[in-house]
Protein backbone atom coordinates (compact mmCIF):
# COMPACT_ATOMS: atom_id res chain seq x y z
CA UNK A 1 0.00 0.00 0.00
CA UNK A 2 1.24 3.55 -1.17
CA UNK A 3 0.52 6.63 0.70
CA UNK A 4 -2.28 8.45 -2.23
CA UNK A 5 -0.03 10.67 -3.65
CA UNK A 6 2.79 7.81 -4.58
CA UNK A 7 -0.40 6.07 -5.79
CA UNK A 8 -1.53 8.71 -7.96
CA UNK A 9 1.49 9.41 -9.43
CA UNK A 10 2.54 8.02 -12.64
CA UNK A 11 6.63 8.12 -11.71
CA UNK A 12 8.26 7.40 -8.32
CA UNK A 13 7.85 10.91 -6.84
CA UNK A 14 9.46 10.72 -3.04
CA UNK A 15 13.14 11.63 -1.70
CA UNK A 16 14.34 9.69 1.44
CA UNK A 17 16.70 12.14 3.34
CA UNK A 18 18.38 9.12 5.15
CA UNK A 19 19.96 6.38 3.30
CA UNK A 20 23.15 4.36 3.99
CA UNK A 21 24.96 2.08 1.73
CA UNK A 22 23.56 -1.65 2.13
CA UNK A 23 26.94 -2.79 1.50
CA UNK A 24 30.25 -4.01 2.81
CA UNK A 25 31.63 -0.84 3.47
CA UNK A 26 28.78 0.83 5.78
CA UNK A 27 27.44 -2.55 7.42
CA UNK A 28 30.32 -4.56 8.21
CA UNK A 29 33.67 -2.19 7.52
CA UNK A 30 32.45 1.57 9.28
CA UNK A 31 29.68 -0.30 11.73
CA UNK A 32 31.86 -3.00 13.27
CA UNK A 33 30.54 -4.59 16.65
CA UNK A 34 28.30 -1.80 17.36
CA UNK A 35 26.45 -2.22 13.55
CA UNK A 36 25.94 -5.82 14.99
CA UNK A 37 24.14 -4.25 17.74
CA UNK A 38 21.95 -1.86 16.38
CA UNK A 39 20.73 -4.86 13.99
CA UNK A 40 19.88 -7.23 16.28
CA UNK A 41 18.26 -3.93 18.27
CA UNK A 42 16.23 -3.55 14.73
CA UNK A 43 15.81 -6.96 14.06
CA UNK A 44 17.97 -7.82 10.72
CA UNK A 45 20.45 -9.76 9.53
CA UNK A 46 23.59 -7.86 8.32
CA UNK A 47 23.01 -9.38 4.83
CA UNK A 48 24.49 -6.89 2.41
CA UNK A 49 23.38 -6.47 -1.30
CA UNK A 50 24.56 -4.02 -4.29
CA UNK A 51 23.39 -0.47 -5.36
CA UNK A 52 21.46 -1.92 -8.85
CA UNK A 53 19.20 -3.87 -6.30
CA UNK A 54 18.90 -0.69 -3.67
CA UNK A 55 17.98 1.36 -7.00
CA UNK A 56 15.26 -1.35 -7.58
CA UNK A 57 13.54 -1.47 -4.39
CA UNK A 58 13.19 2.25 -3.89
CA UNK A 59 11.89 2.67 -7.19
CA UNK A 60 9.08 -0.09 -6.39
CA UNK A 61 8.62 1.99 -3.15
CA UNK A 62 7.74 5.16 -5.32
CA UNK A 63 10.91 6.87 -4.33
CA UNK A 64 12.70 8.67 -6.90
CA UNK A 65 15.91 9.87 -5.16
CA UNK A 66 18.18 9.16 -1.71
CA UNK A 67 20.49 10.84 0.11
CA UNK A 68 23.57 8.62 0.00
CA UNK A 69 25.20 8.79 3.42
CA UNK A 70 28.69 9.09 4.21
CA UNK A 71 30.43 8.13 7.60
CA UNK A 72 33.61 8.72 9.63
CA UNK A 73 34.06 7.80 13.11
CA UNK A 74 37.33 6.55 13.13
CA UNK A 75 38.84 8.63 15.93
CA UNK A 76 35.81 7.53 18.26
CA UNK A 77 35.31 3.67 17.18
CA UNK A 78 38.69 2.38 15.34
CA UNK A 79 37.06 1.75 12.86
CA UNK A 80 37.22 2.64 8.58
CA UNK A 81 35.53 5.16 7.60
CA UNK A 82 33.06 4.28 4.39
CA UNK A 83 34.98 6.95 1.98
CA UNK A 84 33.87 10.23 0.39
CA UNK A 85 35.22 8.60 -2.77
CA UNK A 86 32.88 5.94 -2.27
CA UNK A 87 30.13 8.28 -2.09
CA UNK A 88 30.98 10.17 -4.99
CA UNK A 89 32.18 7.32 -7.22
CA UNK A 90 28.47 6.00 -6.31
CA UNK A 91 26.68 9.05 -7.06
CA UNK A 92 28.40 8.97 -10.58
CA UNK A 93 27.22 5.40 -11.39
CA UNK A 94 23.34 6.65 -10.70
CA UNK A 95 23.76 10.72 -11.10
CA UNK A 96 19.44 10.90 -11.04
CA UNK A 97 18.93 8.70 -8.00
CA UNK A 98 21.41 9.74 -5.49
CA UNK A 99 22.62 12.84 -3.68
CA UNK A 100 26.11 12.28 -2.16
CA UNK A 101 26.51 13.85 1.40
CA UNK A 102 30.18 13.58 2.73
CA UNK A 103 31.01 12.85 5.91
CA UNK A 104 34.25 13.97 7.90
CA UNK A 105 35.47 13.26 11.59
CA UNK A 106 35.37 16.56 13.55
CA UNK A 107 38.14 14.79 15.79
CA UNK A 108 40.50 14.94 12.78
CA UNK A 109 43.19 17.26 12.22
CA UNK A 110 42.22 17.94 8.57
CA UNK A 111 38.40 18.08 8.90
CA UNK A 112 38.07 21.03 7.26
CA UNK A 113 40.55 20.43 4.20
CA UNK A 114 38.31 17.11 3.38
CA UNK A 115 35.37 19.24 3.94
CA UNK A 116 36.34 21.32 1.35
CA UNK A 117 37.55 18.74 -1.07
CA UNK A 118 33.86 17.17 -0.72
CA UNK A 119 32.35 19.97 -2.25
CA UNK A 120 35.17 21.26 -4.15
CA UNK A 121 36.50 18.33 -5.65
CA UNK A 122 34.03 15.71 -5.26
CA UNK A 123 31.24 17.80 -5.99
CA UNK A 124 29.13 16.09 -2.79
CA UNK A 125 26.00 18.16 -1.89
CA UNK A 126 26.23 18.15 2.09
CA UNK A 127 27.34 16.34 4.99
CA UNK A 128 26.00 13.86 7.65
CA UNK A 129 26.93 14.21 10.98
CA UNK A 130 26.70 11.63 13.63
CA UNK A 131 27.76 13.01 17.24
CA UNK A 132 27.08 9.75 19.28
CA UNK A 133 29.20 7.79 17.05
CA UNK A 134 32.05 10.63 16.41
CA UNK A 135 31.86 11.05 19.80
CA UNK A 136 31.73 15.13 19.93
CA UNK A 137 29.64 17.97 21.30
CA UNK A 138 28.57 20.02 17.87
CA UNK A 139 28.12 23.47 20.42
CA UNK A 140 31.55 23.10 21.37
CA UNK A 141 33.95 26.34 20.40
CA UNK A 142 36.48 23.77 19.37
CA UNK A 143 34.05 23.05 16.01
CA UNK A 144 33.42 25.91 15.36
CA UNK A 145 35.70 26.51 12.67
CA UNK A 146 34.37 23.90 10.67
CA UNK A 147 31.09 24.78 10.98
CA UNK A 148 31.85 28.40 9.71
CA UNK A 149 33.61 26.43 7.06
CA UNK A 150 30.70 24.52 5.77
CA UNK A 151 28.50 27.07 6.21
CA UNK A 152 31.15 29.62 3.40
CA UNK A 153 30.68 26.17 1.06
CA UNK A 154 26.96 27.20 1.14
CA UNK A 155 25.78 23.26 1.55
CA UNK A 156 23.43 21.65 4.01
CA UNK A 157 24.20 19.33 6.97
CA UNK A 158 22.47 16.98 8.95
CA UNK A 159 23.01 15.72 12.20
CA UNK A 160 21.75 12.90 14.19
CA UNK A 161 19.38 13.74 16.21
CA UNK A 162 18.25 11.43 19.59
CA UNK A 163 19.83 7.95 21.28
CA UNK A 164 21.07 5.87 19.04
CA UNK A 165 20.93 2.11 18.41
CA UNK A 166 24.61 1.84 17.70
CA UNK A 167 26.02 -0.20 20.53
CA UNK A 168 22.37 -0.65 21.99
CA UNK A 169 22.03 -3.50 24.76
CA UNK A 170 26.56 -4.56 24.96
CA UNK A 171 28.24 -3.66 28.23
CA UNK A 172 29.10 0.35 28.51
CA UNK A 173 26.86 0.95 25.13
CA UNK A 174 30.37 0.40 23.74
CA UNK A 175 31.46 3.24 25.52
CA UNK A 176 29.31 5.66 23.04
CA UNK A 177 27.64 8.63 25.16
CA UNK A 178 24.07 9.27 24.15
CA UNK A 179 24.16 13.12 25.44
CA UNK A 180 25.61 14.02 22.01
CA UNK A 181 22.51 13.25 20.51
CA UNK A 182 20.50 15.49 22.12
CA UNK A 183 19.39 18.27 19.75
CA UNK A 184 19.55 21.01 22.22
CA UNK A 185 23.36 20.89 20.99
CA UNK A 186 22.34 21.51 17.53
CA UNK A 187 20.48 25.18 18.61
CA UNK A 188 23.68 26.54 19.40
CA UNK A 189 25.25 25.78 16.09
CA UNK A 190 21.79 27.03 14.78
CA UNK A 191 22.22 30.36 16.73
CA UNK A 192 25.76 30.82 15.28
CA UNK A 193 25.48 30.03 11.71
CA UNK A 194 22.26 31.68 10.43
CA UNK A 195 23.07 30.48 6.77
CA UNK A 196 24.13 26.80 7.55
CA UNK A 197 21.00 25.16 6.57
CA UNK A 198 20.70 21.98 9.13
CA UNK A 199 18.11 19.07 9.22
CA UNK A 200 17.65 17.14 12.35
CA UNK A 201 17.56 13.93 11.38
CA UNK A 202 15.27 11.08 13.53
CA UNK A 203 12.39 11.28 15.60
CA UNK A 204 14.79 12.82 18.67
CA UNK A 205 13.74 10.39 21.42
CA UNK A 206 13.70 11.05 24.47
CA UNK A 207 14.22 14.69 23.08
CA UNK A 208 11.54 15.06 20.45
CA UNK A 209 9.49 18.24 22.42
CA UNK A 210 13.09 20.04 21.79
CA UNK A 211 13.93 18.95 18.44
CA UNK A 212 10.27 20.54 17.59
CA UNK A 213 10.59 23.60 19.56
CA UNK A 214 13.96 24.50 17.69
CA UNK A 215 12.49 23.53 14.10
CA UNK A 216 9.68 25.90 15.09
CA UNK A 217 11.98 29.09 16.26
CA UNK A 218 14.78 28.24 13.69
CA UNK A 219 14.63 29.32 10.19
CA UNK A 220 17.85 27.08 9.21
CA UNK A 221 16.78 24.08 10.92
CA UNK A 222 14.39 21.29 9.45
CA UNK A 223 13.80 17.57 11.07
CA UNK A 224 13.09 13.70 9.04
CA UNK A 225 10.96 11.42 10.04
CA UNK A 226 13.98 8.47 9.52
CA UNK A 227 14.98 5.92 12.21
CA UNK A 228 11.46 5.13 13.59
CA UNK A 229 8.72 3.22 11.65
CA UNK A 230 5.78 5.58 11.50
CA UNK A 231 3.69 3.68 14.40
CA UNK A 232 6.03 4.26 16.70
CA UNK A 233 6.74 8.37 16.22
CA UNK A 234 5.78 10.04 18.89
CA UNK A 235 1.63 11.82 18.34
CA UNK A 236 3.16 15.35 18.86
CA UNK A 237 5.85 14.66 16.18
CA UNK A 238 3.40 13.46 13.76
CA UNK A 239 0.86 16.04 14.72
CA UNK A 240 3.72 19.05 13.98
CA UNK A 241 4.57 17.63 10.78
CA UNK A 242 0.92 18.21 9.68
CA UNK A 243 0.77 21.99 11.34
CA UNK A 244 3.14 24.69 12.37
CA UNK A 245 6.11 22.51 10.84
CA UNK A 246 4.26 21.07 7.39
CA UNK A 247 7.05 23.01 5.58
CA UNK A 248 9.99 21.86 7.41
CA UNK A 249 9.60 17.68 7.89
CA UNK A 250 11.03 15.16 5.57
CA UNK A 251 10.35 11.49 4.54
CA UNK A 252 13.55 9.52 5.76
CA UNK A 253 14.20 5.76 5.97
CA UNK A 254 17.63 4.67 7.75
CA UNK A 255 18.33 2.23 4.91
CA UNK A 256 18.90 -0.87 5.01
CA UNK A 257 17.68 -1.12 8.54
CA UNK A 258 14.13 0.58 8.04
CA UNK A 259 13.30 -0.36 4.20
CA UNK A 260 11.26 2.41 2.16
CA UNK A 261 8.18 0.20 1.35
CA UNK A 262 7.45 -0.85 4.28
CA UNK A 263 7.92 2.73 6.06
CA UNK A 264 5.59 4.32 3.21
CA UNK A 265 3.21 1.29 3.54
CA UNK A 266 3.02 2.41 7.79
CA UNK A 267 2.99 6.25 6.73
CA UNK A 268 -0.02 5.25 4.66
CA UNK A 269 -1.85 3.15 7.23
CA UNK A 270 -0.79 5.30 10.32
CA UNK A 271 -1.32 8.90 9.46
CA UNK A 272 -4.19 10.99 7.83
CA UNK A 273 -2.46 13.55 6.07
CA UNK A 274 -4.16 15.80 3.52
CA UNK A 275 -2.74 15.96 -0.13
CA UNK A 276 -1.21 18.89 0.13
CA UNK A 277 0.89 18.05 3.43
CA UNK A 278 1.77 14.24 1.97
CA UNK A 279 3.51 15.99 -1.10
CA UNK A 280 5.56 18.48 1.02
CA UNK A 281 6.35 15.71 3.43
CA UNK A 282 6.76 13.18 0.98
CA UNK A 283 9.71 14.92 -1.49
CA UNK A 284 8.84 18.67 -2.22
CA UNK A 285 10.25 19.84 1.65
CA UNK A 286 13.62 17.56 0.77
CA UNK A 287 13.55 19.58 -3.17
CA UNK A 288 14.00 22.83 -0.89
CA UNK A 289 15.99 21.83 1.23
CA UNK A 290 18.38 19.93 -1.00
CA UNK A 291 17.93 22.30 -3.87
CA UNK A 292 16.88 20.20 -6.36
ZN1 LIG B 1 21.36 6.73 9.89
Amino acid sequence: MLPDVLAAADEPRAIDTHAHQPTREFLRDAGGEMMRDAASTFGTELETWDYDEMRAEYREAGVARAVLLGWDAETNTGNPPVPNDHVAEVRDEHPDFFVGFGSVDPLKEDCVEEAERCVEDLDLSGFKFQQIAQGFDPSSPRHRELWNAIESLGVPVIFHGGNSTLGAGSPGGRGLRVKYGNPMLIDDVAAEHPALPILIAHPAFPWEKEQLAICQQKGNVHMDLSGWLPKYIDEQVLHYAGTVLRDKVMFGTDYPMIRPGRWLAQFAAHTDYDEETQRKLLWENAEAFLGL
